[in-house]
């Protein structure tokens, strides 16, 4: 039984919470050091640009100067040696001091040039030779002044050659340092481009990390995300995911008559747990998947299909009101009782689907939990009524909360050891011997004393709380028989087992480990099975009744003459008894149709070799008509009411005599609990 777990704690799943920051933290970091690692990168190459450019600047702008300084020293130096050549006419002071004073400006721009370190060797190698040329310049001025012109001329030609020799060396410098300075600029240009290229790409760079960090972040989320909200085996939508949906859909104005309705269908596979019991896990997964992708396919056009457990879905229907939920409830059903093959297994399911629908007329169901409850109480009368769908409404709600309320406290009955067998001794009509007792369950309440069966077992019959009651009925029974042939007695006891105790595969074995662990013989256990349960799960319950009769143990078909069983079908299983219902033999005095098929039914029994016990017999008359009929053994409040152990021992020993019908009334204080029908 699923109740809607509420969405804050669906939030609270696992997957949700967990992994996610988990994950996205640790790709949020390798995203930041990535980003770092480019951006790093990237501003590196910028600075390194930035630098070359300003080193190529420097060059530049220093080969400029260099440039202009041997552009002034080659105009000083040629204006000198102009000014030399007019004073070698006629010596005048007024030029030779002009002369002195441009080859002291010469001299500064050598040592000008001297500071620039590139250009120290060369500029104190021109100083020198500018130098050397003055002195050669004063000797010819000596030799003129002291009366040797032709010394004097061959000086001057000497200084005049080595100013030209020296003004040539100062071009070509000059144009050297032109040329540097050019190509600094082209360099200066290029590391300009490079920057201008390397700028944006930083910048792109930037931009491109941060949007695929984001990028990064936001799929990681939907990623994780999607893996908390869906379910892995089948790829629907899981709890979370469905709560999600429905909160989504669910109409916002619930008052309002005109809002859209929307509704909700809990399937729960009927039979799946028993293939997957049967077949391994496996199988199980195959057919859960083809479960979904038939479940998509059916409702796909109307709406969205999830698993919310095992075996589980819930298809979500939108804008939907009752008759299109009950339409598509049919589709379902149709569509997935379709016999499925896996593994060339031919496996047949059947569907159970509760619908709740949220509108104006059900404010209750207005919270995706309120609604999923309501689907899953109506899924459970739904698998009450044996399959098929059933609608919510409130009062199905209230009957079926009740039941699951019961289930509860029947549970804790269990546990606190409440419940208690008493025993009905059942009589052969031959010898008015005790033949055997059939052990009854009540429920010893501490408050509200002995309850009989019918009020708290029909609520736990499709439960799986039974299985534990069927065991815990078995233990005391061969327990009790255990201590009555202690006792000396050895009393057959008859233990009615529910449907599904049959139809689980283990309960044979159950069985023989009790019957090993009480050391009771078999053939002192005879189970109860009723006619409906072996017509409707014949196939299926003839291996455990196979078994059980394999074991030795007795086989009885109960409260035969309501299930319409046909003799020829029970004529197949290895049955030992046959119990007609009490519902005919209590009239079959008065009513001769009554007599007629009671008759028939012992005259039957005996033809398939079966013993036949009469249930319910009260009063003598029946009592002698069955025997007259050649019924074997009789059970009824004529002989005893069902009663505490301890009674069942005084009882036998007593001798028997079917006793007169007023004293089962005076035995009533025994048992204050009236049977149920
Ligand atoms: P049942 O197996 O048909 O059991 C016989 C029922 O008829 C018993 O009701 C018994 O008290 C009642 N009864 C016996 N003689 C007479 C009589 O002369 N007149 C009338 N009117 N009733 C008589 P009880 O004990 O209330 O049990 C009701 C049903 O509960 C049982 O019907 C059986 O189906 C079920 N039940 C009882 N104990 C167990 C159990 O341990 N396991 C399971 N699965 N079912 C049980
Ligand atoms: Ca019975
Ligand atoms: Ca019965």
């Amino acid at each position: 039984m699923i109740i809607a777990e509420p969405p804050e704690t669906a939030v609270r799943h696992p997957h949700a919470s967990l992994p996610l920051t988990a994950l996205g933290g640790r790709t949020q970091r390798i995203a930041l050091v990535g980003l770092l690692a480019v951006v790093i990168g990237l501003a590196s190459l910028a600075i390194v640009s930035t630098r070359s450019a300003s080193r190529e600047t420097q060059k530049a702008t220093d080969a400029a100067s260099i440039a202009s300084l041997y552009q002034d020293a080659r105009f000083y130096a040629t204006r000198a040696l102009a000014l030399f050549d007019q004073y070698r006419i006629d010596r005048d002071k007024t030029v030779g001091d002009a002369a002195d004073s441009v080859v002291a400006k010469l001299q500064h721009t050598f040592e000008l040039l001297s500071r620039i370190p590139t250009q120290a060797t060369t500029s104190a190698g021109l100083a020198r030779r500018a130098t050397a040329i003055v002195a050669m310049a004063n000797e010819s001025d000596a030799l003129a002044a002291s009366g040797r012109p032709a010394a004097a001329t061959r000086a001057d030609q000497r200084a005049d050659a080595a100013a030209r020799l020296a003004i040539g060396d100062l071009s070509r410098l000059e144009a050297d340092a032109h040329r540097d300075s050019q190509e600094g600029l082209v360099e200066i240009r290029g590391a300009a481009t490079r920057l201008g290229y390397a700028t944006p790409i930083v910048l792109g760079g930037v931009v491109f990390m941060a949007l695929w960090v984001c990028l990064v972040l936001v799929r990681d989320r939907r990623r994780m995300t999607s893996l908390a909200t869906t379910d892995p085996l089948t790829g629907l939508p899981n709890r979370l995911g469905l709560a999600n949906l429905v909160t989504r859909t669910l109409p916002a104005d619930t008052d309002d008559p005109g809002a859209r309705s929307c509704a909700l269908l809990l399937l729960d596979l009927d039979r799946f747990k028993e293939i997957n019991d049967a077949l391994g896990h496996e199988y199980g997964d195959d057919l859960l998947v083809e479960v979904a992708g038939r479940l998509r396919k059916a409702t796909d056009a109307v709406g969205t299909a999830a698993r919310i457990g095992g075996d589980e879905f819930v298809v979500v229907l939108d804008s939907a009101g009752a008759d299109a939920a009950e339409a598509a409830a049919t589709g379902i059903r149709s569509a997935l009782c379709t016999p499925f093959t896996i593994d060339n297994i031919e496996l047949s399911l059947d569907v159970s689907i509760g619908i709740a629908i949220a509108d104006s007329r059900a404010p209750e169901l207005h919270t995706p939990s309120a609604l999923l409850r309501a689907a899953d109480l109506a899924m459970y009368a739904a698998k009450e009524q044996g399959g098929g769908h059933v609608r919510y409404t409130a009062e199905l709600g209230m009957r079926v909360s009740e039941k699951v309320t019961i289930v509860g406290q029947v549970r804790r009955a269990v546990d606190r050891d409440e419940l208690v067998l008493h025993y009905q001794p059942q009589v052969s009509l031959d010898d008015d011997r005790l033949v055997g007792v059939e052990a009854l369950l009540r429920w010893d309440h501490p408050v509200r004393g002995m309850i009989p069966p019918a009020e708290f077992l029909p609520a736990v019959e499709d439960h799986q709380l039974i299985d534990r009651i069927t065991h815990v009925v078995l233990t005391k029974a061969l327990r009790q028989s255990k201590a009555w042939q202690e006792q000396g007695m050895r009393i057959p006891i008859s233990v009615n087992v529910a449907t599904r105790a049959l139809l689980n595969a283990s309960f044979a074995k159950e069985v023989a480990d009790l019957l090993a662990e009480y050391d009771v013989d078999a053939s002192l256990l005879c189970i109860e099975v009723t006619e409906t349960t072996v017509m409707r799960d014949s196939a299926r319950c003839a291996g455990t009744l196979n078994a059980l009769h394999d074991l030795g143990i007795r086989l009885s078909v109960d409260d035969y003459g309501t299930g319409y069983a046909s003799m020829a079908y029970l004529k197949n299983l290895p049955l030992d008894e046959l119990k007609i219902d009490r519902s005919f033999v209590a009239r079959m005095t008065t009513e001769e149709q009554q007599r007629i098929l009671t008759e028939s039914v012992i005259e039957l029994g005996h033809n398939l070799g079966l013993s036949v016990v009469a249930e319910g017999v009260e009063d003598a008359d029946v009592c002698q008509a069955l025997h007259a009929f050649g019924c074997d053994v009789v059970q009824g409040f004529l002989y005893s009411r069902p009663v505490p152990p301890e009674e069942i021992l005084a009882w036998s020993t007593s001798g028997i005599t079917p006793v007169p019908v007023m004293v089962p009334a005076q035995r009533a204080g025994i048992e204050d609990v009236e049977p149920a029908r």
